[in-house]
């Protein structure tokens, strides 16, 4: 007998010739600009200053105050923004700061722009966040700063690393790239670390296009990090304004000011966003927590967890095939899983440079295989994330060992 498509191919896995869950891409992320953002950036098209102007001061000083910081010093992006406050915590050559192996590569990268070396502490297997013990283990009296992760916007444990930090004197820098609003033992963050990275790349909570942000609470280090953002000048001759001077050497990092009027205007509404991301990851946390094939990572009752990212483990035991296999079907379904992150240390540059390598970070190591991103971003709607459910459940009863009951 010939079969047609629609008996032999529906609830067949894309990835093998069925339908796919949905006609349309799902990305894993994307920005949300509204018409009053548009206004914004072209009301300083049409003024005096398009760079360098008003709109510069006025976002830091608005991203500061929602962050509980005294200071904000904007960047071009959120990397220019970590090379800044790796240099204004005097990393130099030779020296070391201590990070987590589990974030983009863009941390530790910071730390090598400076000639520093980083040193990986493995993580948490319950928040995924660097090992606050593990850390006191990796210094040595070559270690000029710590740079935590809040990992997919669970704010890391930040009291017991500043004890360690005081003690020790070193200075904290948290990587809060994913983590704009989240909250750590009732402190918001960006008040607590000794300088705070943010970053407005689309894929984050609120976007300026490319751009990035310190926050200290430190007039000095603050003045610091202005000055590297624009080549190490300073105007040290009160009678001749016209003439400057290269304190030390710094870099073009500059923001505009019409990234810095669309940031202002979309910093309007990030607890809005931030709301949305909340209820979506609420959902997602319901509908997933008696799932056989998956585990969530755990998030601590003292944290407002700021769900950049929706990360799940896969149960690689109660499944047949690996987790990339998992997302080749997943994305044949277009929901557009992703990879948060390839681990840094094992990154042939670091492997080459540094003779990192596979054991390095046994916790890392172990959950790495299990690691994939669910799409999360305000614009999803409810019909998106079901899509996302459906697939989920499609593909991983599909790949399901024989022994385990449907979830
Ligand atoms: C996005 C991100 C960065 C870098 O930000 P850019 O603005 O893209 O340069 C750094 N660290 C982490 C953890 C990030 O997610």
């Amino acid at each position: 007998m010939r079969v047609g498509k629609s008996d032999s191919i529906v609830g067949s896995l894309a990835l093998h010739g069925g339908d796919p869950v949905r006609e349309v891409w799902l990305p894993y992320a994307r920005q949300s600009v509204g018409d009053e953002d548009v206004a914004a950036v072209v009301e300083v098209l049409e003024g005096d200053w398009i760079t360098q102007g008003p709109k510069i001061e006025a976002f830091e000083k608005t991203v500061a105050e929602y962050s509980g910081a005294k200071y904000g010093v904007a960047f071009c992006n959120g990397t220019a923004a970590l090379h800044a406050a790796c240099d204004a915590a005097g990393i130099g050559t030779g020296d070391e700061a201590v990070t987590t192996p589990l974030t983009f590569a863009a941390t530790a990268n910071a730390v090598v722009y400076c000639g520093g070396t980083p040193r990986f502490a493995d993580v948490r297997p319950d928040t995924l966040n660097i090992d606050p013990d593990g850390v006191a283990k990796m210094i040595t009296d070559r270690t000029k700063a710590i740079l935590t992760v809040d990992f997919g916007g669970h704010p890391a444990e930040l009291d017991p690393i500043m004890e360690t930090a005081r003690r020790m004197g070193l200075i904290v820098i948290e990587d809060a790239a994913h983590a704009l609003g989240g909250r750590y033992r009732n402190r918001p963050v960006g008040s607590i670390a000794d300088m705070t990275i943010l970053s407005f790349h689309p894929v984050k909570h609120i976007t300026t296009g490319e751009g990035g942000l310190v926050l200290t609470n430190d007039a000095e280090r603050a003045e610091r990090l202005r000055t590297f953002r624009h080549h190490g000048m300073e105007r040290p001759f009160a009678n001749r304004p016209w003439h400057y001077a290269i304190s030390h050497l710094g870099y073009n990092y500059r923001i505009t000011d019409i990234q810095c009027a669309l940031g202002l205007s979309q910093l309007g509404r990030a607890e809005e966003l931030l709301t949305q991301r909340e209820a979506l990851a609420h959902r997602y946390r319901e509908r997933l927590t008696h799932s056989p094939f998956v585990t969530l990572p755990t998030v601590l009752e003292e944290v407002r967890h700021a769900w950049h990212i929706f990360v799940v483990l896969l149960n690689l035991e109660r499944i047949r095939v690996d987790r990339d296999e998992v997302m080749r079907a997943m994305r044949a379904e277009n929901i557009g899983v992703q990879l948060h992150y390839p681990l840094v240390h094992l990154h042939p540059y670091y492997r080459r440079g540094f003779d990192y390598g596979e054991g390095l970070c046994p916790v890392a190591e172990s959950l790495f295989p299990r690691l994939m991103t669910l799409p999360l971003f305000p614009l999803m709607t409810d019909s998106d994330q079901e899509d996302v459910l459906a697939a989920l459940d499609k593909v991983l009863s599909h790949f399901a060992q024989s022994d385990v009951p449907a979830g």
